[in-house]
């Protein structure tokens, strides 16, 4: 019944994906090489969508449902949707830097965190290190034949395993020519339970991992969001599609970053 509404693409469409993920995994490389101690989270903002737009794409998140910034960047205890503005940032913040891009009608989706300045403590190192180990856990099991309840469950257990909290009011979703397609991917599961997983299905998977409780709430501004508890908060995304091939890391912020290499 699932794949009436999931919008397969064809190898073809893919490889057009895979143009969009490269500018995206592009620009997640500058956003990392400005996101130093003592830039504003605007001028990561500029610089990011200088580069999307010299590169012949659109910054997917301006304008969506209003949001001023071309990323979301997002600080400590903040986990997403944070909104670029004057804030500055200081060397030891744990900083989520997430970029949407469209390119040739295509949508790439990504998010990396951080250490502001490389600097770091044992729980935030732990923190970043379990949750981007989990989002490539997860995309181990986006096979033909497994099931999304595989994909979440694999999330569920590295980040549980390791003391931390999957947050559940947040997921991740299909994507393509629209940002937010069907399926709905959630970083917990059941194996074997939901939708089967088939050839040319495109998702974004991220994990959004508090170090505490996984209870959020919605900040002021009507896009931030922050842990109940204030405690530190990590998100790794990568836009993957599933091939006959196995996954294939459609946004592959991974081959550039040395951070997250
Ligand atoms: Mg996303």
């Amino acid at each position: 019944m699932y794949s009436e509404v999931i919008n397969l693409k064809t190898p073809e469409q893919l490889d057009q994906m895979a143009a969009s993920g490269q500018v995206h995994a592009g620009a997640m490389q500058v956003a990392v090489e400005t996101a130093r101690p003592g830039a504003t989270t605007k001028e990561v903002d500029t610089a990011v969508e200088k580069f999307i737009r010299e590169n012949g794409g659109i910054p997917t998140f301006k304008g969506f449902r209003g949001f001023p910034g071309s990323i979301c960047i997002s600080n400590n205890d903040m986990v997403v949707h944070g909104i670029p503005g004057p804030e500055v940032l200081e060397a030891g913040d744990t900083l989520c830097i997430d970029i949407g891009v469209t390119l040739g009608g295509w949508v790439s989706d990504g998010a990396v965190t951080i250490p502001v300045g490389g600097e770091s403590n044992a729980v935030a190192d732990s923190l970043m290190e379990t949750t981007k180990q989990s989002l490539f856990d997860a995309v181990d099991q986006c096979r033909v034949g497994n099931h999304l309840g595989d994909v979440g469950h694999a999330v569920e257990k590295r980040v549980e395993g390791a003391g931390f909290s999957v947050i559940r009011e947040l997921i991740g979703h299909g994507v393509g020519r629209q940002m937010h397609e069907e399926p709905q991917v959630p970083n917990y599961g059941v194996p074997g339970s939901g939708p089967e997983l088939q050839a040319g299905m495109v998702i974004a998977i991220e994990p959004m991992v508090n170090a505490g409780k996984p209870e959020i709430f919605v900040g002021d501004d009507n896009w931030s969001v922050y842990s109940a508890d204030g405690s530190l908060t990590a998100h790794f995304e990568f836009t993957v599609a599933i091939t006959e091939d196995g996954p294939r890391i459609l946004t592959p912020w991974h081959d550039l970053i040395d951070v997250w290499r």
